[in-house]
């Protein structure tokens, strides 16, 4: 037994924070530190690291960062007192005391409620499954689903009663207080102040955390009435776009087979485990989310996600695809045959076709466009499905990624790639301000750092302003050789007249670094409006005369033979040039 503050010096003494990260993040050795994808913001290449010295870690991409309690707290989504607890329980120490009052101490309390009342409603629903006659309706029906008694016992699924008050009654024996029931999100308050049971005649399905604590509820219907599934609603404990069902007990089997299955029901996932395929996971019913993607990456190197055959289904599919990108979690996506859910379609046919089925399941990308692309073959199809995919493209924040896909999205659908650039930036500009968050383009005040990218954008937009530049020693103002061999080609085809066009520039660029590079440049809007584009034009042959004139004075100056009166008309127009830029 040991104190609230000895017990916080003790769990930092024994815990090794490489080993308690690396059980949800895959961590990789990279010098002294260990590197992998943050679970705590969208990225794709590791920006969070573990410190196994200082038992620290941070990440450079969100600037998270602290102990293995920070870590355990923002994880979890938990309070300081509840990391103490379960990080005690984990390394085997007693606390002895309790904590002192404080806002933190009242929210973790207000937290233990919510468990436990959930925890007393599950109780509840599974006492009543195994009632002989209150329960037949629904043993009856997992019966029929082909539901084993362990997989009933391991999820701890149960039944609430056709019944306005069953859970009421059951917590009131329990002394609890039905106001906080409702905040739970498992009764529903009436206009009268009174209580009614939210969940009645379904099969209940309680959905875990990591650390088995119920933290909600999903409720089926035992026909075919509406609405089929009902959830816990947001409560204080409960998001519905954080926690994937099953995640607790396929987290093992996901590392080991290094692949996640992903579907959308409750049923679905436990016909999938059944049938042999551990690795398997619904998301509640709704939309794949970045949080989602976020609790998994950790586990596996991909995703599969198994999607209904209906168009909400494939809608589905299209909407994830940025989010998995944005994540770096690569993910693949199959789609069943008309008519088939994960559930059916495993119970007819069993594990070995649902396998096959996975196994020749495509990549996010090319599954969406073979979709698309198979579904008519006319210019029409093509050019609708390219409307639908520019907002996605859009919403992928990786220039390099999105471009590679905009070349894939040619190819596949023989669209020219110049066309598809320009769409997306008539599409970016059209809903440009609110949606796109997500994509940053350089700020004007930022330009001055990378007046490479600077140029590129301007002549990218005005190419008209070649003109104006052509005679000067434009190269003193760029840096990076990848932009002066684009300018060049920019030059090139601005000499030969003909005229501008991103197919030309590309057969005009040698490397495929630069080609790369040109696209990304082909996806950002215009730094400048008309008129500022004018006054950039000044701007920059101001910068390139300074920058002749003081390599001119320094090269005169080496060679010791300039006058004072030249030096001195010189330095003079360099600094009125200043003045008036
Ligand atoms: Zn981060």
């Amino acid at each position: 037994m040991v104190s609230y503050q000895s017990a916080k010096d003790e769990i930092k003494r024994v815990a090794d924070i490489v080993d308690l990260i690396g059980q949800s993040v895959k961590l990789k050795k990279a010098g002294r530190n260990y590197v992998g994808l943050c679970p705590f913001h969208a990225e794709k290449d590791p920006s969070f690291t573990v410190n196994p010295e200082r038992q620290t870690f941070h990440c450079y991409g969100c600037k998270k960062g602290g102990d293995v309690f920070s870590f355990w707290m923002e994880y979890h989504g938990s309070t300081f007192p509840e990391a103490l607890r379960d990080l005690a329980e984990r390394y085997q120490i007693t606390i002895s005391e309790g904590f002192s009052a404080s806002a933190e101490k009242e929210k973790s309390d207000k937290r233990e409620a919510l468990f436990k009342i959930n925890e007393a409603a599950a109780g509840y629903f599974q006492e009543v499954l195994n009632h002989p006659n209150k329960g037949k309706p629904g043993r009856d029906y997992l019966n029929r689903r082909s539901l084993s008694e362990d997989t009933i016992a391991e999820f701890r699924l149960g039944y609430a009663p056709d019944e306005w008050d069953g859970l009421i009654k059951a917590l009131r024996r329990n002394k609890i207080d039905l106001e906080l029931a409702a905040e739970a999100g498992v009764v529903i308050p009436k206009k009268s102040g009174e209580y009614y049971d939210r969940f009645r005649g379904r099969i209940m399905f309680p959905i875990f955390d990591l650390r088995m604590q119920v933290v909600g509820f999903g409720g089926r219907v035992l026909d075919d009435s509406l609405p089929k599934y009902i959830n816990t609603p947001e409560t204080g404990i409960f998001h519905k776009g954080e926690f994937l069902y099953g995640l607790h007990s396929a987290r093992k089997a996901i590392r080991e087979k290094n692949r996640a299955i992903i579907v959308e029901g409750y049923m679905d996932c436990l016909a999938v485990k059944r049938h042999g395929l551990e690795e398997v996971v619904a998301t509640l019913g709704t939309a794949l989310t970045d949080r989602h993607v976020r609790k998994l990456k950790g586990y596996s190197k991909e995703a599969l996600v198994v999607f209904d055959s209906d168009a909400a289904g494939k809608a589905a599919v299209l909407k994830s695809l940025p989010i998995f990108s944005n994540e770096g979690q690569a993910a693949k996506a199959v789609v069943l045959p008309d008519g088939h859910d994960p559930d059916s379609f495993v119970t007819k046919y069993g594990s070995r076709r649902f396998s096959e089925l996975l196994d020749q399941a495509l990549p996010m990308l090319d599954f969406y466009l073979d979709q698309k692309l198979t579904g008519g073959d006319s210019d029409e199809d093509k050019v609708r499905s390219l409307t639908d995919l520019l907002p996605i493209l859009l919403e992928i924040r990786s220039f390099a990624l999105r471009s590679l896909y905009v070349q894939r999205v040619a190819e596949m659908t023989g669209i020219r790639e110049q066309v598809i650039l320009f769409e997306l930036q008539k599409h970016r500009k059209s809903s440009s301000g609110n949606r796109h968050r997500g994509i940053t383009v350089p700020s004007k005040v930022k330009h001055r750092d990378s007046d490479d990218n600077h140029f590129l954008n301007l002549i990218i937009h005005y190419p008209h302003v070649l003109a104006e530049i052509a005679s000067l020693e434009w190269k003193v103002l760029l840096s990076d050789p990848l932009v002066i061999e684009i300018v060049d080609a920019f030059f090139e085809i601005y000499n030969q007249e003909t005229p501008f066009s991103a197919e030309n520039l590309l057969q005009n660029l040698n490397s495929e670094t630069a080609r790369q590079q040109l696209r990304e440049a082909l996806l950002l809007p215009p730094f400048h409006s008309g008129q500022e584009a004018e006054m950039a034009v000044t701007d920059f042959r101001e910068q390139i005369h300074q920058k002749e004139i003081s390599k001119a004075i320094k090269g005169l100056r080496k060679q010791g033979k300039i006058e004072p009166e030249t030096l001195n008309r010189l330095l003079k127009l360099k600094a009125r040039m200043s003045v008036g830029s």
